[in-house]
């Protein structure tokens, strides 16, 4: 080689060669999480976040209704909601569309979460304005119903994909529910907490129809 002939680039070592495709499959990898995580917030309405500390009016909501369920002597329910929101799948959407007060995404197979309608947690309107029922009896039917549909995705994103299957357990959480609550209450209180576990059981049981019309016809 003449002297001042330019020197060919020293060849790349191994180990950094290694260290550089490392790179390349994570930055890779953590660009389709991202275009995942794009893609399940536009399924959920766009605008939604994380229910965390970061969100404490959502959190403080979200507490009440555990607080609820351990209240009505539903603990292991309870704990298991917690447990999705510490795991950082519980997600909140403002703009969820639908009459669904909570939805299970899954996008590309790597971002699963759980989306909860942000006014359906924060601001419950009266379900039944129209109906001659009180409106502590129509609150417990909201709360029921959104516990019940939480506990529902909570299925589908611990893998249990038939429907049918996923309601027939929300209608048989309802049913436990009223089972073990209804004989410690009396009179009215009794009547209307009947009314509002019938309610709940009743929606899912339609929901659970239109499942099995779509099935017969697809
Ligand atoms: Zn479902």
């Amino acid at each position: 080689m003449p002297p001042d002939a330019p020197r060919p680039a020293p060849p790349v070592k191994a180990p950094l060669k290694l260290a550089l495709v490392v790179v390349i499959v994570f930055s890779t990898y953590f660009a389709i999480v991202r275009v995942a995580e794009e893609k399940a917030n536009a399924l959920a309405g766009g605008g939604t976040f994380a229910l965390d500390a970061r969100s404490p009016e959502e959190l403080h909501a979200f507490a009440a209704v555990l607080d609820q369920l351990r209240r009505w002597g539903e603990p292991d329910l309870a704990g298991s909601l917690e447990q999705l929101q510490e795991s950082g799948h519980l997600w909140v959407s403002p703009h969820l569309a639908g009459e669904r007060s909570a939805i299970y995404v899954s996008a590309l197979g790597l971002v699963s979460r759980v989306f909860v309608r942000r006014d359906e947690l924060i601001n419950p309107e009266l379900p039944f304005p129209d109906l001659d029922v009180p409106e502590t009896a129509q609150r417990t039917f909201a709360t029921i119903r959104l516990a019940g549909t939480l506990y529902h995705e909570h299925q589908h994103l611990d893998g249990l994909e038939d429907e049918a299957e996923t309601y027939d357990r929300e209608i048989a959480w309802y049913e436990r529910l009223r089972d073990a609550r209804v004989d410690r209450l009396e009179g009215e209180e009794r009547h209307w907490f009947e009314w509002a576990v019938g309610s709940a059981v009743k929606s899912a049981a339609a929901a659970r129809e239109k499942v099995e019309e779509a099935d017969l016809e697809s």
